[in-house]
């Protein structure tokens, strides 16, 4: 990131534009939402601008721009019409260390605005750092629908309330509870709808409840979470949910920062499991924490790839919180072979050809797996291996051995679904060769049995999900 977002107080402060054209009423429109002093500084002026001069809104000055104008201003924006004037403006705002916008001009510029979506005191600003302005739009025109017009109202409401809450509800959890009962209850609801008196209501009734829930012991919950393979548009709903309101997040270092950037933002974070060269946590240290952070009354998500219940070492956490009497969710994830299969396009079943599918792991505590490898060689089924790249010889030689095909297809997908995603193809007779040939060095999946199916034009985006319908997260109740 580049450009950092902020909100500046400009209550009072003068904010100068250079200019008075249409470009600089765009502007003056914007700021006068704020209760900034607004001095512009114009040898001729659009009717706009003449008009809220005339108004007393802004104060125009009526000549060319001159250096000393900046003196004394928070923020600078020129809406000029030359490149020397602009070049002029933004030398002087540099001179006397004053940020400044130059319209359409972001070399110039030491700040950049953003598309805003104003639910005042509410607003959202969408930033692209000047790349996609278009791109800002259409999130703006997503946005829009999404959050009720009286969304201000609520957060007003919500302040007014602040204290007296505070003082009712003496306890911490209490209060949390309460808040979020405010703002996904029939509070906000009511507010949205325009009924004052019925939100007068329900937020005695949630204040009473707030006492309630601050009066009954802390209980904490776990959720076990499958992050999916990687990309984070595969999360499912309930794990966004899951990871938006977590307390903790127990995370597996293979789980990327892209998954974890969708969490809340100030939930404590504990990374565990394999990090290249250095010892794992142990499975029971790992239950241990959960238990201990459950105890605590925290809502816990133990965030795992791929899917918690495929290899993912889930039955040894949920025994140790049932024994400890806490409750747990499991939250489905995409497991890895489902994430790849898709990524490259390879069937997992053929009608007729292939039909089943079988998940199975090549490593095994004590070194390469065993298994029935008789009924892995026959024809007419897709393997779908995890843990494979290490065992690799191993399996080729024992499906061979057993009787396989060595012309049988073999995809081996690194990173499936990630930016570093990596294909190799081969066969099963070749599988090591295949392996070494395409650098692959894991996490990957080896399919036994298909290659991908071929695609008229290559990696073909798919549309990304800011094209997706909006759906209402923040207030469900509206
Ligand atoms: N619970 C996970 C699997 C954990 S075991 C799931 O359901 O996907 C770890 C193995 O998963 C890795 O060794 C690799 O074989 C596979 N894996 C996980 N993420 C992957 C990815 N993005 N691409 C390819 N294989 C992956």
């Amino acid at each position: 990131m580049r450009y950092f977002p902020v909100f500046l107080d400009l209550d009072r402060q003068r904010v100068l534009v250079v200019g008075g054209g249409e470009q600089a009423a765009q502007k003056l429109r914007l700021l006068l939402k704020t209760t900034a002093r607004l001095v512009v500084v114009a040898a001729e002026a659009c009717p706009e601008v003449e008009r809220l001069a005339a108004a007393g809104r802004i104060e125009l000055v009526r000549r060319a721009f001159e250096p000393r104008d900046i003196a004394g201003s928070r923020l600078v924006i020129a809406a000029v019409a030359t490149d020397a004037e602009a070049v002029a403006v933004a030398q002087a705002a540099a001179a006397f260390d004053v940020p400044v916008n130059v319209v359409d001009r972001q070399e110039l510029s030491s700040f950049i605005t953003p598309s805003i979506v104003d639910r005042d005191p509410v607003v959202v600003a969408i930033g692209t750092e000047g790349t996609a302005p278009v791109l800002a739009r259409r999130i703006k025109a997503m946005l829009e629908p999404m959050l009720p017009a009286r969304l201000g109202q609520v957060a007003r409401v919500a302040a007014a309330w602040r204290e007296a809450v505070a003082r009712r509800i003496a306890d911490g959890r209490g209060r949390r509870a309460f808040w979020e009962r405010f703002f996904a209850g029939p509070v906000a609801e009511r507010i949205v709808a325009g009924d004052p008196a019925g939100a007068h209501a329900a937020i005695e009734a949630a204040i009473e409840a707030g006492i309630e829930d601050a009066a009954a012991e802390p209980v904490g919950s776990v959720v076990l979470v499958g992050a999916g393979p990687g990309d984070p548009d595969l999360l499912t709903f309930k794990a966004l949910r899951a990871l938006q309101e977590a307390d903790v997040i127990i995370v597996d270092r293979l789980v990327p920062k892209a998954v974890l950037d969708r969490a809340r933002r100030d939930a404590r974070r504990i990374e565990v499991g394999k990090a290249p060269g250095q010892p794992s946590a142990r499975q029971a240290d790992i239950d241990a924490l959960l238990v201990r952070e459950a105890l605590a009354g925290h809502k816990v998500v133990r965030l795992k790839g791929g899917d918690p219940l495929v290899f993912g070492r889930a039955v040894e956490e949920a025994e140790a919180l049932a024994a400890a009497g806490i409750r747990y969710e499991i939250v489905p994830g995409i497991t890895a072979a489902l994430g790849c299969a898709a990524s490259v396009g390879l069937p997992l079943t053929q009608r007729d050809a292939r039909r089943g599918l079988t998940i199975l792991t090549g490593h095994a505590t004590d070194g390469a797996a065993e298994h029935d490898w008789q009924a892995l060689a026959r024809p007419g089924q897709t393997l779908a291996i995890y843990m494979g790249v290490g065992a690799a010889a191993h399996i080729e030689a024992r499906l061979l051995a057993a009787g396989i095909d060595p012309a049988t297809p073999v995809t081996v997908v690194e990173n499936g679904t990630l930016p570093t995603q990596k294909t190799a193809l081969g066969t099963i007779g070749r599988l090591v060769e295949t392996l070494i040939d395409g650098g692959i060095k894991g996490p990957a999946i080896i399919f036994v049995g298909a290659h991908p199916l071929p695609r008229a034009v290559e990696a073909v985006p798919l549309p990304a999900a800011i094209v997706q319908p909006a759906s209402p997260i923040l207030l469900e109740a509206a």
